[in-house]
């Protein structure tokens, strides 16, 4: 919070703080939660993948992405070793997908007080790497995961992570997935793991497919065409709307999220305050500003607008770019205090879905040796 605006916000926070001091404690907790998030980076740990999603963000416009220089694990150790001595939080280690260069995940383990790995579940990480895992979902059944992903996903990625702490299943909901929501939910719970939820958000190359009526391929655009599309329009919005937070609901203990997120996720697009000429959006928390960095397999830093680069800002709903926007609270936050205690959920929410303290893998390793 800078300027006059910042000043008048934690102002009004101030008055309510005075007015009702049993929220003071949660305002403390909320402030140490984005402390947490103060210095980020993003780290690519691999080129290649294992399955094919619709629309894949990764390699929908670079299929044959490759690393012309790969670097040894010693280079990989010195270069985590070199950011966190630049002062580096909190690591997001992203695709393609790094659960197959686990060599890379446990050289990054000592360095990172905080740390999120995005990985598709079907390749289990290493119980030494002590970081959040979110493992994409796309399909609680085998059909819609072959049709969706090119493989059967959701149940290897169960008997992966059941039980496991670290790990919170974030399921991508579509136009075709929104029906098993309840069904993934209570699988979730059965398994002792928690769940999340993003909205399929899709990438310019994907739509042009859609609007060129492009021919079908056998990589990331499989099985839509016209009309048939993972994308969701404005019914299916109110559908998803309505099932995730009836998912929240039913399932307090395994469903980590937030109504008042929900209602931010689910509203008209654009979410954020684009540029006019470049169509970026200028307020999404997950731009890539300095002092933020992005690097590449080459442990290159690269300049890019954001980690999921080909998605069109303008319907974008992706939970990162969603959550990481909710760190500062903005004018309309802190309106009233209904608006600001739907702040504070949030951030606690934002809390439970992305950190996974140290202390807590310590004490479980210890615990687990002890049996
Ligand atoms: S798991 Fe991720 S990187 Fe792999 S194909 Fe799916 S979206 Fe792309
Ligand atoms: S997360 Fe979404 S809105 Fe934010 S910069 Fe990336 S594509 Fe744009």
């Amino acid at each position: 919070m800078k300027g006059y605006y910042g000043r008048q916000i934690a102002s009004a926070i101030r008055a309510f703080i005075k007015q009702h001091p049993e929220l003071a404690t949660r305002y403390k907790q909320a402030k140490t939660v984005v402390r947490s998030f103060r210095q980020p980076a993003f780290y690519e740990m691999a080129t290649r993948c294992n399955l094919s999603c619709e629309g894949c963000y990764y390699f929908d416009n670079n299929p044959d992405v490759t690393t012309n220089n790969p670097c040894s694990i010693e280079e990989w150790y010195k270069f985590f070793a070199h950011e966190a001595a630049r002062g580096v939080t909190m690591a997001y280690f992203v695709g393609a997908e790094p659960a197959l260069e686990q060599e890379r995940l446990l050289a990054a383990a000592p360095h990172f007080p905080f740390g999120n790995i995005g990985t598709n579940g079907t390749v289990a990480i290493d119980p030494a790497v002590p970081y959040r895992i979110g493992v994409s979902i796309w399909a609680g059944d085998n059909a819609s995961d072959k049709e969706l992903r090119g493989a059967t996903v959701f149940r290897r990625a169960l008997k992966n992570y059941r039980g496991d702490p670290r790990a919170i299943m974030l399921f991508t909901v579509t136009r075709w997935t929104i029906d098993q929501i309840e069904t993934v939910a209570k699988m979730c719970q059965d398994h002792g793991v928690q769940l999340t939820f993003n909205l399929y958000s899709p990438t310019h190359t994907f739509l042009d497919k859609l609007t060129q009526g492009a021919e079908n391929d056998s990589s990331y655009f499989r099985v839509s065409s016209g009309r048939h599309t993972p994308t969701l329009d404005d019914e299916a919005l109110i559908k998803a709307h309505r099932a995730m937070g009836s998912a929240l609901d039913r399932y307090p203990d395994t469903v980590v999220y937030s109504h008042p997120f929900n209602d931010f996720i689910c509203g008209p697009t654009p979410l954020y305050e684009l540029d006019p000429d470049t169509g970026v959006a200028l307020d999404c928390g997950s731009r890539i500003l300095s002092p933020m960095r992005y690097f590449t397999t080459d442990l290159v830093s690269q300049s890019v607008k954001c980690c999921t680069a080909e998605v069109g800002c303008d319907q974008c709903r992706l939970y990162s770019g969603g959550w990481s926007s909710k760190f500062v609270p903005r004018a309309t936050d802190v309106k009233d205090l209904v608006s600001f205690e739907r702040w504070l959920d949030m951030i606690e929410t934002l809390g439970r879905i992305f950190l996974y303290p140290r202390e807590i893998h310590k004490i479980r390793h210890i615990h687990e040796k002890e049996q």
